[in-house]
């Protein structure tokens, strides 16, 4: 166990409003949803769900990775649910989502890593929910061949995959996964289809540095990358990997600007900002560009 750091100032929950929670709440609830807003108690869920944004996962709550970070349940997945693209995308129909980021565990014992699940998925929200922009945010679909020209081909709006730290840290932070080869694919992904908006992110305050995080900027605009999200990393649990600095809202500031000259679209780096965060209203600014 490692201690748990205290909060400063800057990292505070806004109350949400009492009424869009309750009422998207509900709806969740019947559709049997998960969501990565309420399961990894996203301090943005207030603001967030008001705005009719929310992030769902799918093909169940188990993992089969064991990242440092991260709150998910690892373990042997059960059977792969085959109503859920329906279930999801009648469920983001009566939300009425003006974006809707679709995300999921790990699956690395599915023969396509669930590539085939996330195109079902699409394909039903394009359905009942045309005006819904889509957001998918994948695994690394390691040694599963063919798994991302599936999820292409489906074409959401945005594809995005996390490197989620710089690379000297990806075997304490996240083992399983290789940094080079999350490269690869932000790459091909954009290769397969260039008009698909492409998008990363980090969290900072693992033990990175500044020289680091303009490293991994070269390599994600190196793989053509669009979008990037920068947040603090905070520890869900004192099992989990502790907190290695807070760091200020005017050093985001600073990996912000650092990030726009690097020719990034849209950048967004705050202590609050997670992968999933204004994605919509920043997409939305950007087709009316
Ligand atoms: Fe949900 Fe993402 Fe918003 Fe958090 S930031 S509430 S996970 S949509
Ligand atoms: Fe969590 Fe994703 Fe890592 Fe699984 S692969 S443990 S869901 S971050």
């Amino acid at each position: 166990d490692t201690p748990v750091m205290p909060k400063p100032p800057w990292i505070r929950v806004k109350a949400p409003g009492a009424h869009a929670l309750d009422r998207t709440r509900a709806i969740v609830r019947t559709h049997r949803l998960h969501t990565v807003c309420e399961e990894a108690a996203c301090p943005n869920i207030g603001e967030c769900w008001e705005k009719r944004h929310a992030t769902v996962m799918i093909m169940g709550d188990v993992c089969t990775r064991l990242c440092a970070f991260c709150n998910v349940a690892t373990g042997k997945p059960t059977h792969l649910d085959e109503g859920e693209p329906t279930r999801v995308a009648d469920a983001i129909a009566a939300l009425e989502l003006n974006h809707v980021v679709v995300t999921s565990v790990d699956r690395d014992d599915l023969a396509d890593g669930g590539a085939n699940h996330f195109a079902r998925t699409i394909a039903a929200i394009r359905h009942a929910a045309p005006n819904t922009t889509v957001e998918v945010l994948t695994p690394d679909f390691m040694r599963k061949d063919g798994a991302l020209e599936i999820v292409v081909a489906a074409r959401p709006d945005v594809f995005n995959h996390n490197v989620e730290t710089v690379p000297s840290l990806y075997r304490r932070i996240r083992p399983g996964a290789d940094y080079r080869h999350s490269l690869a694919l932000l790459r091909e992904a954009k290769r397969l289809d260039p008009s698909l908006f492409t998008k990363s992110g980090i969290m900072v305050g693992l033990g990175e540095t500044d020289e680091e995080i303009a490293n991994l900027m070269d390599d994600l605009r190196g793989s053509d990358v669009d979008f990037l999200t920068i947040g603090q990393y905070l520890q869900p649990t004192r099992k989990h990997a502790a907190i290695d600095r807070f760091v200020t809202p005017e050093a985001f500031q600073s990996y912000k600007r650092t990030a726009d000259d690097k020719g990034f679209l849209l950048v967004a780096a705050s202590p609050l900002t997670r992968s999933s965060y204004h994605a919509a209203e920043d997409f939305e600014r950007l087709k009316a560009a």
